[in-house]
């Protein structure tokens, strides 16, 4: 379910809603227009969604499923393909 934010509109408020509250609330539920403690009339404000989930592993196969190559160094300028579909040796010409 989501978290919506809500804070006073008008200048009556109370400690509740002088701030922002959260009201964890179904997609389809009606907005809150009114303060829950006190009655004062209240808007509901965009937050940007959170950004729970943990950034995507880089492990090869993860690497390999996305389309992407990866290399791990052999010597100076010298690179070896672990995964993707890359060319298996690049080579610095420098
Ligand atoms: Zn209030």
């Amino acid at each position: 379910m989501p978290i919506y934010t809500y804070k006073a509109s008008g200048p009556d408020h109370c400690r509740y809603c002088m701030n922002y509250f959260e009201r964890q609330q179904k997609l389809n539920a009606a907005r809150l227009t009114q303060c829950p403690e006190c009655g004062a009339p209240v808007r509901r404000v965009i937050t940007a969604p959170t950004l729970a989930r943990p950034a995507p592993s880089l492990s090869e196969k993860n690497i390999g499923d996305k389309g992407f190559t990866q290399y791990r160094k052999l010597e100076k300028g010298v690179y070896e393909k672990t995964i993707g579909k890359g060319p298996d040796i690049i080579r610095d010409d420098e």
